[in-house]
């Protein structure tokens, strides 16, 4: 795809010292860096999934990340929820989240919006983003991000999990299927509550993350227009092929 319109933001020297070990990467290197700082990415949902995606951009250096989550953190959030904690119990999730992030990256500029996504913040959050992640656990925010991603031209990285298995995608609005080409409907199978170990829903929130850097950096292959599976009871991985629906009312209108 086409390199995504960011500024780059020149590097402290304190930054050079925290991101030295990936900027030895040889196809990223200084310059990949100062577009991570340059960029802006809405990770939708700071679940099991979210949470991750989060901590691993802000570890990455990304400049500023637009956090949505509603709701205060309950017990059964802590066995994946790695941005909430004990002590937050009962508190906004969103506060639990910022304060996470912050101790790990006091630079990150945090946009925390007590809010979940709906037809009233969409169209503003995702235009202020270069990178949309959706981790939402409602199929009617997924299909909201993804009008709106589409209508914008902005990539969607898509992840979902569910029990031990998990999938993951990444959307080019003109280039790749988009959602609702995979789903016209919401998955009758689909449910808001789920089973679910840390552990899956943290491997797929780390391969989001990288989806997104690579996007951002314009680095190696996406995985646009293919569904990478994963089931991570018998550790089996596959790619499968992704096409375009012809007369999808959302991306081919
Ligand atoms: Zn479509």
């Amino acid at each position: 795809m086409a390199e995504l319109p960011i500024t780059p933001a020149p590097l402290t020297d304190e930054e050079r010292a925290i991101y030295e070990w990936q900027t030895r990467i040889p196809d990223f290197g200084e310059e990949g860096q100062e577009r991570l700082k340059g960029a802006t990415v809405l990770v939708s949902r700071l679940g099991g999934l979210g949470s991750v995606v989060a901590y691993e951009l802000a570890a990455a250096g990304v400049g500023r990340l637009i956090l949505a989550h509603a709701g205060n953190v309950r017990p059964s959030d802590l066995n994946r929820q790695l941005l909430m904690t004990h002590e937050q119990l009962g508190k906004p999730r969103i506060e639990s989240a910022e304060r996470r992030l912050h101790d790990l990256n006091p630079r990150l500029e945090i946009v925390p919006v007590a809010e979940n996504i709906s037809e009233e913040n969409v169209e503003r959050l995702v235009g202020e983003v270069d990178v949309v992640v959706d981790c939402a656990p409602l199929f009617e925010e997924r299909f909201l991000m993804n009008r709106e991603t589409v209508r914008q031209s902005k990539p969607m990285v898509e992840c979902a999990m569910y029990e031990l298995q998990a999938q993951l995608t990444t959307f080019i609005p003109g280039e790749s299927p988009c959602l609702a080409c995979l789903f016209p409907e919401v998955p009758p199978a689909w449910k808001r509550e789920f089973p679910v170990f840390g552990a899956v829903s943290g491997s797929v929130g780390c391969l989001a993350a990288m989806e997104t850097i690579k996007l951002l950096a314009g680095i190696g292959e996406t995985l646009a227009g293919e569904l990478l599976t994963m089931d991570l009871r018998d550790m089996v991985f596959r790619k499968h092929r992704i096409s375009r629906r012809a007369g999808c009312p959302v991306c081919d209108a």
